[in-house]
């Protein structure tokens, strides 16, 4: 069994941005410059928005963080966005999620430019994704490609079985994994709440990923042996061995899954960290307009 190191892969890959910002500056380019919204006081999204600030700034990216009160209105809200729209310095930005209810995420989302659009979430990047052309991918998913791209995991002809099927992480890797490509080219299954039986349909599976929320849902008899699992869960479970009183844990039961596998990520320290690198990447190719040119 090998552990898929999602905290080492990305930090090789911070280093990797670090250098081509510097041959960016050395060359008098534009330094990329990702702008972050963040609306009201949302205990994990101001947390989630700071430590993408502090990874602009470990790899010497330019960052913008506007932040607005929670009684701001859906009008306002859109006035920032078509003025971060029309900023010709920023070359992406993202308006974190959730939004107050008094705000419609789809209408924000729609009127965000897709150029700029370096979430992945705007309908025609994952329109663009869905036919194959060049777009940007959502964070998440971009994040596990490029765990499986560096680990050369053979995805060609594999079953692949992706149990959730949310906008951001599984109905995205579902499509990815389909796509006439590398990593791709696999036979995919998605799983949901409505599936019958679950317990069949992962024991098929070559390559698993789990994206539910559940913890501890994917345990040892429901895997075969030599599969690839991809553990995308992250929930915060009260725990007596830890300062904080609580620790994150992933949709698969490591201790009986791991055995079986051939690659696995853990939780914490698998797909996680690869997320925000993701986004950086993003706005590295908005910077160089390698999707939209
Ligand atoms: P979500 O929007 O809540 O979607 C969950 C999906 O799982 C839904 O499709 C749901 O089915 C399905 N599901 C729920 N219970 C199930 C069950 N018992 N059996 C089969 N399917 C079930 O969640 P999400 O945003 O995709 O996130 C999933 C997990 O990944 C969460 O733990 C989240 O924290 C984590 N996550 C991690 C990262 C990261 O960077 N590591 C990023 C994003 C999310 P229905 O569609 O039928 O309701």
């Amino acid at each position: 069994m090998q552990l898929i190191d999602g905290k080492k892969v990305s930090d090789e890959i911070k280093q990797e941005l670090a250098k081509e910002v510097e041959m960016l500056k050395n060359a008098g380019k534009k330094i990329p410059h990702l702008a972050a919204v963040l609306v009201g006081n949302d205990g994990p999204s101001e947390t989630y928005v700071n430590n993408k600030v502090k990874a602009c700034e470990q790899t010497g990216f330019v960052s913008t963080l506007l932040r607005f009160d929670e009684t701001i209105t859906e009008k306002f809200l859109l006035e920032q966005v078509e003025r971060l729209n029309t900023d010709k310095d920023i070359d992406g930005f993202i308006v974190q999620l959730p939004l107050p209810p008094q705000i419609n995420e789809h209408k924000v989302i729609e009127a965000i430019d897709p150029r700029k659009d370096v979430d992945g979430f705007h309908p025609v990047n994952i329109g663009r994704t869905v036919i194959g052309m060049p777009a940007y991918i959502s964070a998440t998913p971009a994040g596990i490609m490029e765990l499986v791209r560096r680990y050369k995991i053979e995805t060609s002809g594999k079953h692949c079985v992706v149990v959730g099927r949310s906008n951001i992480v599984g109905r995205p890797m579902s499509i990815l994994m389909s796509l006439k490509n590398y990593p791709g080219d696999a036979t995919v299954t998605v799983c949901h709440s409505r599936t019958h039986n679950m317990k069949e349909i992962v024991m098929r599976a070559d390559i698993i990923i789990a994206a539910i929320g559940r913890p501890g849902f994917i345990t040892g008899d429901m895997v075969k042996d030599g599969a690839v699992v991809i553990d995308v869960g992250t929930t915060r479970v009260k725990s007596d061995q830890t300062k904080s009183g609580f620790r994150l844990r992933g949709d698969v039961y490591f201790e009986s899954v791991a055995p079986k596998c051939s690659f696995i990520t853990p939780v914490p320290g698998g797909v996680g960290p690869m997320t925000i690198v993701s986004l950086l990447m993003n706005t590295l190719k908005a910077a160089k307009k390698e999707i939209y040119f």
